[in-house]
């Protein structure tokens, strides 16, 4: 009690009194990682615990349990987690000190007998590091054994028992259909409540991601708009450049739909599409974004083949056509790119598009939304002898990554002689010193895990949603036989694409060569 005063007592007088910067509130965790030596925690998970370590979000009250079936000791698995941050910073020391808090056991998830060695070692941490019963389990490993690890969690006795919060972190996929998804559900229902479910969908850390809410909420001029009365459509590209790289033998199973659609597009989705939170806290945002998702309107047949369209990429050059990357079929129909048109039964968007594309190798990596107005009634400005309307409609485009930062074109008046108008751009772009600097999107959702703040993970009923919507496209996908290859690469996907667009008599705002 007396410490805690101290502390406290110490924290007023350095951030009040002498003026040292405001000191970040201290998170007291056991995490407990398993797949401690994949992928995942070796290339993200461990920087973005360091860079909050580094901050002084996690200090002095944390420790890690690393699990794998590795046989590794605690000073092997520490020179691991060394190697994986040194390129963080060049202070060695607080790399020792940050790595003398992870400790490893080897474990096999499947084996009953094994949770007791990390009960043991859990408890034995909580102790010395006084992390006040405050647990997080990060399953970080096939989605094959999520059920399993969450079950054998709570049977074998990990979760604490005292005053301390139990956490459950999962990693995408979240099934691959509304069926497996909700299966997986049922399954970590039994061993934790969902506002102790963190289901990442690392987007949602994205710091633009983040934005489309300030951009929305915080300003009468565009929040005043946001509607089918004034706005005309609404764009989300997810592009990327490459390929599908080492990961074939997982994506020839899901497709561009499931790995993509699902989950980030249908997440940016609802953030534009949902109505103001009463308050800007998780469970205010979250209920929001699942009234939109269910406002989504699911499709029938035949509106699911109109309304989607997919490619896959073919050969062009040296690079080579999707069918023959190491691990995918000669005769694989999975898809490399999906667009689509999305469409509200809602007051508010009634009529308004949202029309969404992704794909693999297409022209550049980039992710963008762009809003579209619709053009004034009356266009005064038009000559009368040609008909022609001269101004353009206003487009609010927000650049998630790699380019932070938004523009809106605004009609002007030009200096030249007479009077005529042009499209300007007003734009704000992060510099990319500011960009460097904004926090990963793991560094922000392990933060957001200690705090407790489910506002950008996504929450049962959103997956929910979402997979029913996907499931109905996908259905009628794997009853019709698709005309693949269709795109080249360094396009910008097949021409169906356009045509989507383009028999709404509307364009994409992002064309190649812009
Ligand atoms: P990974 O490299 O294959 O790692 C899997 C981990 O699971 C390894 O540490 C492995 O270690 C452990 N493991 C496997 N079987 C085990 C068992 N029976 N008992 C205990 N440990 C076992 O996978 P990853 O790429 O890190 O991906 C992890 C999760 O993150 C997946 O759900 C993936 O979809 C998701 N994800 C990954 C990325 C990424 O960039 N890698 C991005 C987004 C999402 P041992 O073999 O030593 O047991």
């Amino acid at each position: 009690m007396l410490a805690k005063w101290y502390r406290q007592y110490t924290k007023f007088c350095l951030v009040n009194l002498i003026g040292v910067k405001k000191l970040p509130t201290e998170r007291r965790s056991l995490i407990m990682l398993f797949g401690a030596n994949g992928d995942l925690a070796v290339r993200k998970l461990y920087p973005a615990m360091f860079k909050l370590f580094e901050k002084g979000n996690i200090r002095d009250h944390f420790a890690v349990i690393g699990s794998s079936r590795y046989k590794v000791d605690d000073a092997k698995y520490r020179d691991m987690v060394t190697k994986s941050v040194e390129k963080e910073s060049s202070n060695k020391k607080m790399i020792a000190n940050f790595a003398s808090h992870f400790y490893f056991v080897t474990h096999d998830v499947t084996d009953l007998s094994h949770y007791s060695v990390l009960k043991d070692k859990a408890d034995e941490l909580d102790k010395k590091y006084k992390l006040e019963g405050n647990r997080v389990f990060y399953i970080s490993m096939a989605p094959n054994f999520f059920g399993t690890v969450a079950k054998n969690i709570k049977n074998q006795g990990l979760l604490s028992n005292n005053s301390g919060f139990n956490r459950l972190v999962i990693e995408k996929p979240f099934g691959r259909d509304f069926e497996s998804a909700k299966e997986l559900n049922d399954e970590l229902s039994n061993a934790f409540e969902e506002n102790q479910i963190f289901r990442i969908d690392h987007y949602l850390g994205k710091e633009m991601i983040q934005n489309i809410e300030a951009i929305r909420f915080g300003n009468t001029i565009f929040e005043a708009l946001w509607n089918n009365r004034y706005i005309d459509n609404v764009q989300v590209t997810l592009a990327e450049k490459l390929g599908v790289e080492e990961r074939a033998g997982y994506y020839d199973n899901s497709g561009a739909l499931r790995d993509m659609v699902q989950n980030h597009i249908m997440q940016i989705v609802s953030l534009l599409a949902m109505e103001q939170p009463v308050a800007f806290k998780d469970t205010d945002i979250r209920a929001e974004k699942v009234k939109a998702l269910r406002s989504l309107r699911v499709y029938n047949v035949a509106e699911a083949s109109t309304n989607f369209v997919r490619g896959q990429y073919g050969a062009v050059g040296e690079s080579k056509a999707y069918r023959n990357e190491d691990g995918v079929p000669k005769d694989s129909n999975t898809e490399t790119f999906v667009a689509g048109k999305l469409l509200f039964d809602n007051y508010r968007w009634s009529g308004t598009p949202f029309y969404i594309r992704t794909g693999k190798e297409l022209a550049d990596k980039f992710t963008r939304v762009d809003v579209v107005f619709k053009k004034p009634l009356v266009d005064i400005f038009s000559f009368p002898q040609s008909g022609k309307a001269l101004l353009n409609a206003n487009v609010l485009t927000i650049y998630i990554e790699p380019t932070q930062g938004f523009s809106l074109v605004v009609n002007a008046k030009n200096s030249e002689q007479g009077f005529h108008t042009e499209p300007v751009n007003l734009e704000f772009l992060e510099d990319s010193k500011r960009t460097k600097e904004t926090p990963q999107p793991y560094e922000r959702l392990i933060h957001d895990v200690l705090k407790g703040d489910g506002t950008n993970f996504a929450s049962w009923p959103e997956v929910a949603s979402a997979w029913k919507f996907v499931d109905q496209i996908r259905r009628v996908w794997d009853i019709q036989q698709p005309m693949f290859p269709n795109y080249i690469p360094g396009s910008m996907g097949p021409v169906s694409a356009d045509e989507l667009l383009a028999r709404d008599h509307r364009e994409w705002i992002y064309k190649l060569n812009q």
